[in-house]
């Protein structure tokens, strides 16, 4: 029998944990329930879930983004896609968990359907641009095992969103990607993030990307493409 997909629950409230793993073990999943950072990192250390579903809020100075931080920096953890559980409704908190290294968010509350289309699409996306492989673009190196980056053998230093951006970029060279496109490939689907967020961090790519910065062209009306000609 095929197993089942486990999804490690991280949620301080009793109700909607237990209203949560229900609509998950009707479809297919293996849920499992942490109620704060210390059980969660006891469930992660004895085995990695497919999926971990993260409160915001919780309980004893950790915080939903200070346990994204701290499993992104984890080698053995760093792979496990994070969906961020929030009740906020601020841009900048949702940018933060994604800064985090939260592969998608979703705000409370949310439908049944919903979760579990953001728990599909984060499971769909670990594609081979997310299996770690090394990609080279030009004098453009990206290894997605260690998660380094050079330029004509000099190491540059990228966010979480901004890896993940070039990642995408590296692995589709010259083709033109629209702000919808990179929305859903990169951040997964964001009905409700604006698309300028895509030019904010398409800026900071440039910018970490110094001398190859360049190669991030901007296509007039259409997006964005990753240049494979050479660098001056
Ligand atoms: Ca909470």
């Amino acid at each position: 029998m095929k197993k089942l997909p486990q999804v490690l629950i991280v949620e301080d409230e009793p109700a909607i944990a237990e209203l949560i793993a229900v609509n998950l073990r009707h479809n297919g999943f293996a849920p499992l329930w942490a109620e704060d950072g210390v059980s969660a990192q006891r469930e992660l250390d004895a085995a990695l879930p497919d999926v971990i579903l993260l409160d915001w809020m919780l309980p004893g100075g950790s915080s939903g983004l200070n346990l994204a931080r701290k499993w992104r920096a984890d080698p053995r953890s760093k792979h496990v896609p994070i969906l961020m559980l929030t009740a906020r409704g601020d841009e900048p908190d949702k940018i933060a968990g994604l800064d985090a290294g939260a592969d998608d968010y979703i705000t409370k509350p949310f439908s049944t359907q919903e979760l579990l289309a953001r728990i599909r699409a984060v499971l769909r996306r670990r594609t081979p641009e997310q299996a770690g492989e090394r990609v080279q673009v030009g004098e453009l190196v990206l290894d997605g095992e260690t998660h380094r980056v050079s330029f004509r053998g000099q190491p540059l230093k990228l966010g979480p969103t901004e890896f993940k951006l070039l990642n995408h970029l590296m692995h589709n060279p010259e083709r033109v990607h629209s702000r919808a496109q990179l929305l859903d490939k990169v951040w997964g689907d964001h009905v409700f993030i604006e698309e300028r967020t895509v030019d904010v961090h398409i800026k900071r790519l440039r910018e970490a990307l110094g001398d190859a910065g360049g190669l991030v062209e901007t296509v007039r009306g259409a997006g964005y493409r990753l240049s494979s000609r050479q660098a001056s």
